[in-house]
């Protein structure tokens, strides 16, 4: 009789503890379906948000290996001033300081104008002159890719500079957008302007392909495409490729193109003979109105 009230007794707690393990079950993956929505309502904040469309930027590259102004220095690189109204930003930052600052000297850009630094990507040719631009105005936010190297995140914490990480599309100030980061092997982000004519997609090297970087901008924005800008990667790569490239553009309906950095010469060519008037022939010390 004992016996047989030790089993019951057992039976029941083993009955109790098995209630207990599944509705503790439940409620964590109640709980972790929250998050997955909680994250997807993050992801698509750009959508959600009534887009601002912002009027009178102004595009000035000062930093690249293709020349405008012939007063100023080239460099393998690129680096992009974007001055709207309330912020001036500064995309990519070539691959020297010096060159970078002395290019922004003789355009009469200081670097206590800069509010917002952004790199698209690790590469030396990017972020070289970060740290002589810091030391000159580390009084900016600095927005980079996440997965950059805990070594450089500190490396910029220990100036004055705040910043963040990027991993997935972001409003970076009203109007202005970054992809997120996008590629596998190097990830990069790209920046994106809501301007009343369009949007301007503006990218560093492009290496995870132009024709992705144009899409995505379009797909957080929902916008036309008015100018692509930046490097495009495409220095080496055979015509017919260019080609395919340049269709796309014109698919997704890109109305003006400006590749320059890493973009390659017969890129240039081609997209000239393709886009004439709207294609801009970019290079340190040009200035883009929009
Ligand atoms: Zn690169
Ligand atoms: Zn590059």
């Amino acid at each position: 009789m004992e016996r047989l009230r030790l089993v019951i007794l057992i039976i029941l707690v083993i009955f109790i503890v098995l209630i207990l393990f599944f509705s503790i079950r439940k409620i964590n993956k109640e709980k972790s379906i929250e998050k997955i929505e909680e994250k997807k309502k993050e992801e698509m904040k750009i959508n959600e948000t009534n887009l601002t469309k912002i009027n009178n930027v102004t595009l000035i590259t000062v930093f690249d290996n293709y020349q405008h102004d012939p007063e100023l220095k080239t460099g393998w690189g690129f680096g992009c001033i974007i001055k709207t109204k309330n912020k001036n930003i500064l995309f990519d930052t070539g691959s020297d300081s010096e060159t970078l600052l002395s290019n922004m000297e003789k355009m009469n850009i200081k670097p206590e104008e800069i509010d917002i630094v952004v790199l698209s990507h690790v590469h030396g040719d990017h972020i070289g002159g970060l740290s002589g631009f810091l030391e000159k105005n580390s009084n900016v936010t600095v927005f980079i890719p996440a997965s950059f190297s805990r070594s450089f995140k500190e490396e910029i914490k220990q100036t004055e500079a705040t910043v963040v990480e990027v991993s997935k599309e972001k409003e970076i100030e009203k109007g202005i957008y970054s992809t997120g980061e996008l590629g596998t092997w190097i990830k990069e982000q790209s920046l994106v302007i809501n301007t009343s004519k369009g949007i301007v997609v503006l990218t560093g090297c492009a290496h995870p392909g132009i024709v992705n970087i144009v899409k995505k901008a379009k797909e957080i924005t929902n916008q036309e495409v008015y100018l692509v800008i930046g490097g495009f990667h495409l220095s080496g790569t055979d015509d017919s490729d260019i080609k395919r490239i340049i269709n796309s553009f014109k698919e997704i309906g890109v109305k003006k193109a400006a590749p320059c950095h890493c973009s390659g010469d017969r890129c240039r060519e081609l997209f000239e003979q393709e886009y004439k008037d709207d294609f801009i022939e970019n290079g340190v010390g040009k200035i883009i109105e929009i």
